[in-house]
């Protein structure tokens, strides 16, 4: 039987909060119980949000939390020859094209089409680059023009085939990588993208059980499919209800009163922070 291995997966761009001690102690106790191993990855391929001062203090957070991790921590930003090669391996098989587009242009397709079909996080691409002729893109990308590169995800399905993949708490799922339509996989001013960075590294850090919160079950669908043309296996999901407030809004990094920080500071224990987390137990 393989070891079980889960992680943790911040984005240093702000301070911890309560939504994310739930996350990280749902990743160290799922291993934990399973004889496993826990990782910590920090996930900082934005140059634009993210801050090494809070990479600094989410370590400092965590640990003052309890939880103990493998060392070295993987940074994303120390890795970007490995997304690179997963990228050209898409290009190479035709999965991915150059787009051009402004956030402006896409407004202003979608606003001419006069309807765009919507995603579970807004209107999706609407295509205007997916069938650019290949001596334009060609011309486009020698006259320098920034371009990002976007999965074509009906020619990758068309690939693949159909898929499936497991989630502990919803069961198995048909893979719908469409529903969120041709998304970047590397950004202008990155050569990676949330969803390549995350897939090639869950692979490469031998992660087999991915638990995070269920705003990114539908991001799940995509990185099955990036785990079959890349043939990388897929690992094992577990989606967990995220945190709310009094108000049941979703915790967010702008309720600056519930960062461990906070509360940290203002005296509670780790122990009463667990419990705020929805980890009463002792570790
Ligand atoms: N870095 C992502 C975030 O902070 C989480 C990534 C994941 O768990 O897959 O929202």
């Amino acid at each position: 039987m393989t070891d079980v291995v889960t992680r943790f997966a911040p984005s240093p761009t702000g301070h911890l909060h309560l939504g994310h001690a739930h996350s990280a102690l749902f990743g160290w106790t799922a291993a934990r119980k399973a004889g496993g191993r826990f990782l910590l990855r920090i996930e900082d391929i934005d140059p634009q949000r993210c801050r090494p001062e809070f990479d600094r203090d989410l370590r400092e957070d965590l640990a003052w939390l309890g939880l103990t991790w493998e060392e070295p921590v993987r940074r994303q930003s120390e890795h970007m020859e490995d997304h690179r090669a997963a990228l050209a391996r898409l290009r190479d098989m035709g999965a991915v094209y150059p787009c051009f587009c402004t956030r402006k242009d896409i407004a202003a397709e979608i606003a001419r089409a006069g309807h765009a079909p919507h995603g579970p996080d807004g209107p999706l691409y609407p295509g205007t680059c997916r069938a650019l002729p290949e001596a334009e893109r060609r011309d486009r990308i020698a006259a320098g023009e920034a371009y990002a590169l976007r999965l074509d995800v009906g020619r990758a399905m068309a690939m693949t085939g159909p898929l499936r993949w497991h989630d502990r708490r919803r069961g198995w799922q048909d893979a719908r990588p469409d529903i969120l339509g041709d998304v970047v996989l590397a950004r202008k001013d990155t050569p990676t993208s949330y969803h390549l960075a995350v897939t090639v590294d869950d692979h490469l850090q031998g992660v087999t059980l991915v638990t995070r919160g269920e705003d990114l079950f539908f991001a799940t669908n995509v990185h099955r499919l990036l785990q079959a043309l890349l043939r990388v296996g897929a690992p094992d999901y577990h989606h967990h209800p995220l945190m709310v407030n009094e108000r049941g809004e979703r915790l967010a990094k702008r309720d600056h009163a519930k960062t461990l920080r906070s509360l940290r500071e203002s005296g509670e224990t780790a122990a009463a922070v667990r419990a705020l987390a929805g980890f009463p137990e002792e570790l």
